[in-house]
Parts: C-alpha cells; structure tokens; sequence
C-alpha cells in the first residue's frame, strides 16, 4: 500500500518531511517501508505553497489497519493550528492508477481544486483524512501518483529538538569541501558567487541540512564528512527535484498562468532594469510576445539577461505569473542560440575633428564648417558582443527545487 501526507508545515515551523520520517519510523515497528519514500515537488507558482511545495509518500507492506492507524496518530502528534496549514493523509491500496499519475502531472502544471482530489481518492478507492480546508489531499495523491522518469535522491538530516529555532551549526568550510570533492554529483551545495550555503534552511524547522544529488551512497559519504551539530535523525529521499518536472515546451499563445514552460523565441526588446534591480525585456515566437523577467534574487544571472539585443534567438525555461507588468515569464535560465551583429556609427571627421550629432536620427554636423550628413549616409561598425552563445542558469542562491542545473543537463 501508498501513504501520501501533506501540508503539516507552516512558516513558522515543522517540516512535512520530518512528519512523514516520524510516522515511517513508528510503521517500522510492525510493518515494512519499501524502497525510498518519496519528497515530491509540485507547481512551484501556486499561491498555497509555505516554501517548496513539497510532499511526500512511501510504500510499505504490512496490515493496513495498522499502518492507517499510525499515519493518523502521527499527524495528530504534529498537528499545527494555522489557517494556512491544511494536512491531508492518504491510503491507497494495489497499483498505482494511470488516472492518479495523470493528476500528478497536472499538480505540477496546473491548480487543482480539493474537489477534484476528493472525488478523485473516491474514484481509486483511497481511503483519506484531513484537518482544515484538506488542501492537503491533493499533493497527498499527486506525490503516491508521481512517476519518476528522471530523479535524484535528498539526505535530509534533522536537529535535536531541543536546538530547533536556536542558529544551525553547519560548518562552512565543510561545505565548500563537499562541494569541490563531489559536486556535480551533489548539487546546489554552495553558492561560491554569493558566499551562501544552500544545504541548511532559514526557516525555524527541524531541518538541519539537505544534501542532493544523483548518487545516494555518495551523498550518503559526503554527510559524514559534513562538520555539524548533533544529528537526531536522518533520512534519504528520492525525489523530483532537479529534474525539469515542471517544464513543458509551450508556445506563447498556449501558456497559462502558474505554467512552467519552456519556449523558443526571439528577443524583441533591449533588457531595462525597473525598481528594486529586476530585469525586463520582451521575446515572441512568431505568434505572441510574452514579457520575461529575471528578478533582483537572480544576482549575477541578470548580468547576462542585461546583454541580448532584439534580434538575438533564445530557448526561456521559467514559471509563469500574472504581474503588475502582465504576464509575465521568471527566467530560470536560458539557452542563447544565435546572436545578431551589434553595430554603431562611425562618425565622421570634417575639418580635423568629429562631427556632432544634432538630435536622434536628425545627422551629424560640423561645427567648423557647418556641412550635414545624414544619418543614412553614415557607415557602420561591428562592435563585438560580449554574451556568447550558450547555456545560462539563475545561481544556486536563487534556484528553484525543480529546476534541473545545468549540470545534470546533456548540453
Ligand atoms: P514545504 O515545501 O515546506 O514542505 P510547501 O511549500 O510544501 O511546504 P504545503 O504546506 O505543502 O507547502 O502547502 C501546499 C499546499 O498546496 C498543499 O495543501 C498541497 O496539497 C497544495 N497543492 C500542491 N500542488 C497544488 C496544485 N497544483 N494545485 C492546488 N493545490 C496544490
């Protein structure tokens, strides 16, 4: 049988994966957990979401009775009164059902409503519970649902409880090691750009540090030579993250708001720079325009967004939202396929020195002997562009779980 929990977090603590860790550890004693739970990730652009959107499952054999009893023992264990904080819990028996993949494909790419996941759990027989509005059914079932064409694997480990909300100890240096012995077999470790490490969270939850990568028994070796406080427990999870999940190529006229998508276009407009440092310009695939933006969180990526001209082709990969600006495309990286010529005027020399512009498009003028030249009549210059053809990707500080890196791309 498939248990699937959802939405036990809120901002100001738990975790969905400590809760669901818990519940595991309880089932163990009489029952047997299959294979590796899951940590699924779902449409990072709903409005719902604490943090990652994430939620979880496992497999495990044993009497059911038992094992639904524990999973809601569990989940009242850790109950949060928040209004923003809607548990769900299910119990799904046999197979996994086309129909339930299907809805977990569209929890990626799509908001689903909680009737659609009640009637769904009724219609495959899943036995279900939940506390608040039970939004929390609806990852509930996506994450049993989740097929994993692609997958990389988690170690999250967990504080003792009596250092939860204190400053995590989790030792830099330590970190930069991990990252220079292992990476890209474990990813997203540091940002060396930024100087940030992106294993531990901010936020005040039981989380100590999450290592991700490709290969579990090195991401295993690696959090042994991690230099930290006191682990209470850890756990490694299989996942979607880093893997493109949410993505699907789209045309612009076919995008919908809280989509991920990725399209091939045009860029249409120069970049410009709004308030607050976030990056504008406009692209179109033959048909639409859309407006893409890479955001002050971005860093240095905005650096080289700030380079294309109009003209220049490019592959986008984002999520798509409604904004003050309209729709609007958050870069989360980029494949810039072809460049076009940057050029400039020459300015001509007349009497020993360079002529004067007399107003945008209006010519140059000679302020010795008065002569004209239209702009029209000018010659032009290639100047060399500094963006070279390629892959660029948002860094580690600003990457989203599903996003898969650039090194774990065949490029
Ligand atoms: P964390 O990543 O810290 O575990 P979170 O960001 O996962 O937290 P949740 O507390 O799980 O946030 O809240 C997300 C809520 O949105 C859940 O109730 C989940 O069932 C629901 N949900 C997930 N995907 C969709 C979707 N595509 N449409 C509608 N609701 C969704």
């Amino acid at each position: 049988m498939f248990i699937g929990i959802d939405d036990t977090d809120s901002r100001s603590g738990m975790c969905t994966t400590f809760v669901c860790k818990t519940i595991m550890d309880y089932i163990s004693q009489e029952a047997h957990i299959v294979g590796f739970p899951r940590l699924i990730r779902l449409n990072p652009n709903i409005p719902y979401k604490t943090r990652g959107n994430g939620a979880l499952s496992f497999k495990v054999d044993g009497d059911p009775s038992f094992v639904w009893k524990t999973v809601k023992k569990g989940i009242r264990e850790f109950l949060i009164d928040d209004p923003s904080t809607n548990p769900g819990i299910v119990l799904l028996e046999g197979e996994i059902p086309k129909i339930l993949t299907d809805f977990y494909h569209r929890a990626l790419h799509e908001i689903l409503t909680i009737e659609e996941a009640h009637s769904l759990a009724k219609e495959i027989g899943a036995k279900t519970m939940f506390y608040g509005n039970g939004r929390g059914i609806i990852g509930a079932l996506a994450s049993i649902g989740a097929d994993l064409p692609d997958y990389t694997f988690e170690l999250i480990a967990y504080r003792e409880s009596e250092n939860i909300g204190t400053p995590r100890h989790v030792d830099a240096d330590s970190v930069k090691r991990i990252d220079r012995l292992y990476n890209p077999i474990i990813f997203d470790t540091y940002d060396w750009h930024n100087n940030y490490i992106a294993i531990a969270p901010n936020a005040p939850c039981p989380v100590l540090y999450g290592l991700r990568g490709g290969d579990y028994k090195v991401i295993q070796k690696a959090a042994n030579e991690l230099l930290t406080e006191q682990v209470f427990k850890q756990q490694v999870f299989i996942t979607n993250q880093a893997t493109d999940a949410h993505i699907e190529t789209k045309t612009i006229c076919s995008i919908k708001e809280y989509n991920s998508v990725h399209i091939n276009c045009k860029v249409t407009e120069t970049p410009h720079f709004e308030h607050k440092g976030h990056l504008f310009f406009s692209v179109e695939d033959g048909a639409k325009s859309i407006l893409c933006a890479a955001y002050e969180p971005t860093k240095e990526f905005r650096k080289i967004v700030a380079q294309l001209l109009p003209g220049d082709e490019i592959e986008v990969w984002g999520g798509v939202k409604h904004t003050a600006y309209g729709m609007t495309l958050n870069l989360e990286k980029i494949n810039v396929l072809s460049l076009v010529q940057k050029t400039r005027y020459k300015i001509p020399l007349c009497c020993g020195k360079r002529m004067r512009s007399i107003g945008k498009m209006k010519g140059y003028r000679c302020k010795k002997c008065s002569k004209k030249i239209s702009e029209s009549a000018l010659e032009t210059i290639s100047i060399k562009r500094d963006l070279k053809k390629g892959f660029y990707e948002v860094p580690i500080i600003a990457r989203r779980h599903l996003a898969k890196p650039l090194s774990r791309m065949k490029l």
